[in-house]
């Protein structure tokens, strides 16, 4: 399985639901951007998670300077030149714009403006007080509003608690795949594919689970563990390969492709007593602690999230961990706060690589240097 064999079944899934009368949405893979909403309106969330090369990111300079993010960049890129596993773009009906920082604010814009799809806006507010959720909730109401304008359908309290449920299952399950004991590669596939195919992909993901267990493979003893942090790996980026070619094996994916999605799961008990259902929504954009979009205490939360499971983890397996924390070159979010995570882990003695790149392959061997020198200081 794959990637060009994902982009081509992605292709042949989008133009199914497209005969089918669905609208495809899409959006870059951040967070906070409500797929509940879009599901219940009988939409397509479709998130733009695909990494890039160096011909994506040069053909998006008439739009954007090359001091944008390399996965920004990359998505105009696809845009501007079309390469033909990424035919289905044109299916896209609609582009949310949003501002989870500055480069998706601007690639949306772009894409929206220039490649003539439609944008639906949906803002997310920086903080978390009482006067962002009433904003983070107006918002809501206006995105629904919007889809129910087009479908001339209303979205109601129902169906939306429908797709609520049905997004948290799919995330419990989905949470599962990042404990499995198995090759990173094969994990991150996994992730991916689900996370492009949505609740829909859940039956395929037990199976997946359920054949891992009574299949438990034995990875090598000699590979390093990884925890992986920062920016995703997207698909179509080698990242992950070279990873395994220098000897580390991920086995933990702390990232918005992988925990940083599937941990955020409504709490039941809030399902059962809430009346709205759009306070679910606001509910889960206030526990989203974890998220590298609002300000309070991010740094923080992430500290203790990985310090945490490097202390469960080096104790009940009893092997060293690593930390890669991946910086896709010119991420504000992510590489603002990379030396502060660095030493904050560091004082705690856990060692982590900062690990800086853009999706240049000519850069494939200087990455793989810095690995393996990591992996050898594990020793
Ligand atoms: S700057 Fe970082 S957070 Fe923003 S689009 Fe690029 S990778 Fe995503």
């Amino acid at each position: 399985m794959d990637d060009l064999s994902l982009l081509s079944d992605l292709s042949l899934f989008l133009k199914e639901k497209k005969a089918n009368g669905v609208k495809i949405v899409a959006y870059l893979a951040h967070d906070n951007i409500p797929e509940e909403l879009l599901d219940a309106a009988g939409f397509f969330p479709l998130r733009m998670m695909f990494g890039g090369n160096d011909d994506l990111m040069d053909a998006s300079h008439n739009f954007l300077p090359p001091s944008t993010c390399a996965f920004a960049q990359s998505c105009i890129g696809l845009y501007s030149t079309k390469p033909n596993i990424f035919s289905f773009l044109d299916l896209v009906d609609f582009f949310i714009v949003s501002n989870h920082c500055v480069s998706d604010i601007c690639v949306s814009e772009i894409i929206s403006k220039h490649f003539n799809i439609p944008r639906l806006d949906f803002y997310v507010p920086y903080t978390k007080n009482n006067s962002s959720l009433k904003y983070f909730k107006l918002e809501l109401l206006e995105l629904k509003k919007r889809l129910e304008a087009i479908t001339g359908t209303e979205i109601t309290n129902e169906k939306l608690f429908e797709s609520i449920n049905k997004y948290n299952e799919f995330k419990r399950v989905l949470l599962k795949v990042n404990e499995l004991e198995i090759l990173g590669s094969e994990k991150l596939k996994v992730l991916q594919r689900a996370m492009l195919y949505g609740p829909e992909f859940q039956p395929d993901l037990e199976k997946f689970i359920q054949y891992v267990r009574e299949n438990p493979s034995s990875l090598l003893e000699t590979s390093k563990d990884i925890l992986f942090t920062g920016c995703s790996i997207f698909v179509n980026d080698n990242l992950v390969d070279l990873i395994e070619e220098g000897g580390g094996n991920i086995i933990f994916f702390d990232t918005w492709i992988g925990s940083h999605y599937s941990s955020q799961i409504i709490n039941d008990s809030s399902i059962q007593t809430e009346k709205d259902p759009l306070d679910l929504l606001v509910l889960k954009f206030k526990d989203n602690i974890y998220g590298d979009h609002t300000v309070p205490n991010f740094l923080e939360q992430k500290v203790a999230l990985i310090e945490n499971y490097y202390q469960k983890y080096t104790k009940t397996k009893g092997r060293k961990l690593g930390v890669i924390n991946h910086i896709i070159k010119f991420c504000d979010h992510i590489s603002l706060l990379s030396s502060f995570l660095k030493e904050r882990l560091q004082e705690k003695g856990i060692s982590v690589l900062n690990l800086e790149r853009d999706y240049s392959r000519a850069n494939s061997g200087q990455l793989l240097t810095r690995i393996e020198a990591y992996l050898e200081m594990m020793e």
